[in-house]
């Protein structure tokens, strides 16, 4: 099992901090910047960094690798086909990759659609994935290198874990994501309620992460190209998912 902690970065961004509690092994996920790293680790008595995993080559996600890398010389765990832009990568890894922390083994996925190069985490032993810009919280990625296709068909890969995968996504926006949300399927009650609680966190401060595949899939437009409830909101005459997903994201682009 893994022990799971939340570290608020930049704006918005998410850094998870990883430690398998049998062996003690620690990673950190997407360090955006590493001073937020630093000061937890500095709080919580943590001494090494075995990993550094990167989900994809944006800046907000691999920032804080280099200076991390210095300090406690943790490898660089990413994706093989990044390598020309995601600097010294010690293990590069690809779908179907072994790869573990301590004793908790990560299946890898490649994702693409936000960008050519994506991958996710996932430790079924700790149900946890960590999916980067791909999944959202009530939302997904911009199409910044791939197509609605592609992204389409990281989604439904995504979707098809457990429902209790708890989903560990990049960014805080589930609030405003859920917003979109509402207006693309109104009558969706659980996100209704959903929303509610998400509203709650955050006026607390607190994060609004993980959130569960489950409710996900319940309540997430953009997993929800091919469900019927949803269709019935969609002025397309062809209501093939990929269609469908690329005009909800388009919507969302201009929301
Ligand atoms: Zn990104
Ligand atoms: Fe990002």
């Amino acid at each position: 099992m893994l022990k799971i902690n939340i570290i608020p970065a930049l704006q918005d961004n998410y850094v998870y901090f990883l430690e398998d509690e049998k062996t003690g092994k620690t990673a950190v996920v997407d360090p955006s910047e590493a001073q937020p790293v630093l000061d937890f680790m500095k709080d919580h008595k943590k001494a090494k960094l075995d990993y550094i995993l990167n989900t994809h080559h944006h800046g907000d996600h691999i920032g804080g690798n280099k200076e991390l890398k210095e300090k406690f010389g943790g490898e660089i765990v990413a994706f093989k086909g990044d390598a020309h832009r995601i600097k010294n990568i010690d293990i590069m890894v690809e779908e179907g990759s072994d790869f573990k922390i301590g004793e908790s083994a990560a299946d890898i996925y490649e994702v693409p659609g936000h960008t050519l190069g994506h991958i996710a985490f996932h430790f079924p032993s700790s149900m946890a994935l960590f999916c980067g810009d791909t999944l959202f919280s009530l939302g997904c990625g911009r199409l910044f290198e791939g197509t609605a296709k592609q992204m389409w068909e990281s989604l439904k890969k995504l979707r098809s874990l457990p429902d209790n995968t708890q989903v560990y996504c990049g960014h805080e926006y589930t609030y405003a994501n859920g917003n979109f949300c509402l207006i693309m399927e109104p009558e969706n009650g659980a996100l209704h309620r959903r929303l509610i609680g998400v509203k709650r966190l955050r006026d607390a401060g607190r994060p609004s992460i993980p959130s569960m595949m489950g409710i996900e899939k319940k309540t997430n437009v953009f997993l929800r190209a091919d469900q019927p409830d949803l269709l019935a909101n969609v002025p397309l005459a062809k209501q093939d998912p990929v269609s469908v997903f690329a005009y909800l994201r388009e919507q969302k682009d201009n929301f």
